[in-house]
């Protein structure tokens, strides 16, 4: 009897397990609590930025070769409909995934065909489009004709920049998630980037600066929310006595590729100024804001930036040094259009 019951209770948690595993391996299980479908304030309310360097490597040269073209390839939707298909979770990605999509696309198949009973599309679009809505697109880069004077030149493709300059020496490794336990234990939210001294720190995104100061862990530290407002920018542990560009005051914009400030290991203090990190380095996070709600503790969404710093790699801006200043000021400039993907 006892015996009996046994197997009977195995079977039915057998059957749970099986259940709980054919669910969380497809993509709807895994999102739903993600999305409030809200009438009167819908809202994105959690991101799990997991798209992996290579998938986003893919993406964006499809992007790129198909700017003039036709159909034109978007990015985004491409990473968006992969994600729909695989809940977020670019571990096993494969560039031929991406590559089938393509053909597909370029025999005459609109992303909307391809994605109307994907549950998910819509939220992953959304989400990526927030992290990467302004990372590409057309711009404008000054370059220098042969008499040295200025003149501008039409491209496509990455318009955000590394957050440290060229030619300057930097490591880094992917550490979002790991444990620090300054003041209380706690989650790393972003990406530390080993560097030396000094080494210009330059703005990824065009923005304006929200925050500018002393912070107890943070050290010195600039916080830059961009134009379309979905994303704060946060730049930490600048240098003792010279953390920043000279130009920086709260409220002022910044452009995308300019120098901010310089990289130092200053923080773990209640005292301003105090170099307390052992390592050198700058830490750099995004944060996503879907609704001014998500900027209170707890709720803050920040993503896991070392893909996204690493795809970045590719797009450096040079600095000079201005004797004047004793800092750096950025060599080319540049204009940006926003919102391509409006
Ligand atoms: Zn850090």
């Amino acid at each position: 009897m006892i015996k009996h019951k046994n197997t009977k209770w195995m079977l039915i948690l057998f059957l749970l397990l099986l259940l709980l595993f054919t669910l969380s391996s497809s993509s709807v299980f895994l999102t739903p609590y993600l999305y409030t479908l809200n009438e009167n304030d819908p809202y994105i309310k959690w991101v799990d930025f997991n798209v992996s360097y290579t998938a986003m490597k893919d993406a964006l040269k499809y992007d790129i070769d198909s700017y003039g073209t036709s159909p034109r390839i978007n990015w985004i939707e491409l990473l968006a409909y992969l994600a729909a298909k695989n809940g977020g979770d670019f571990s096993r990605y494969q560039s031929k995934d991406m590559s089938k999509l393509v053909t597909q696309l370029n025999s005459g198949k609109t992303i909307e065909d391809l994605t109307e009973n994907m549950k998910y599309y819509d939220y992953y679009k959304e989400a990526y489009l927030a992290v990467l809505g302004e990372f590409v697109g057309e711009y404008q880069i000054e370059t220098k004709d042969d008499a040295n004077n200025s003149v501008y030149e039409t491209k496509y493709g990455l318009k955000a920049f590394s957050p440290i300059a060229k030619n300057f020496y930097y490591n880094h490794y992917d550490d979002f998630g790991n444990s620090r336990s300054y003041g209380f234990t706690r989650k790393h939210l972003g990406n530390d980037l080993i560097a030396n001294v000094g080494t210009p720190v330059i703005a990824m995104e065009s923005g304006v600066i929200e925050a500018l100061g002393w912070n107890q862990y943070g050290g010195w530290r600039i916080g830059i929310r961009s134009f379309d407002k979905r994303r704060y920018y946060y730049y930490a542990h600048l240098r003792k006595d010279y953390p920043y560009h000279k130009s920086l005051e709260i409220g002022k914009e910044v452009k995308a590729g300019d120098v901010i400030g310089y990289v130092g290991r200053s923080g773990y203090s209640t005292t301003e100024n105090t170099n307390n990190i052992r390592t050198t380095h700058l830490h750099f996070g995004i944060e996503l804001i879907f609704s001014e709600a998500q900027r209170e503790r707890n709720n803050e969404i920040w993503i896991n930036v070392y893909p996204i710093v690493k795809l970045l790699q590719s797009n450096r801006s040079e600095v000079y040094k201005n004797e004047e200043t004793n800092g750096y000021d950025r060599v080319y400039d540049i204009k940006i259009t926003p919102g391509l993907y409006d």
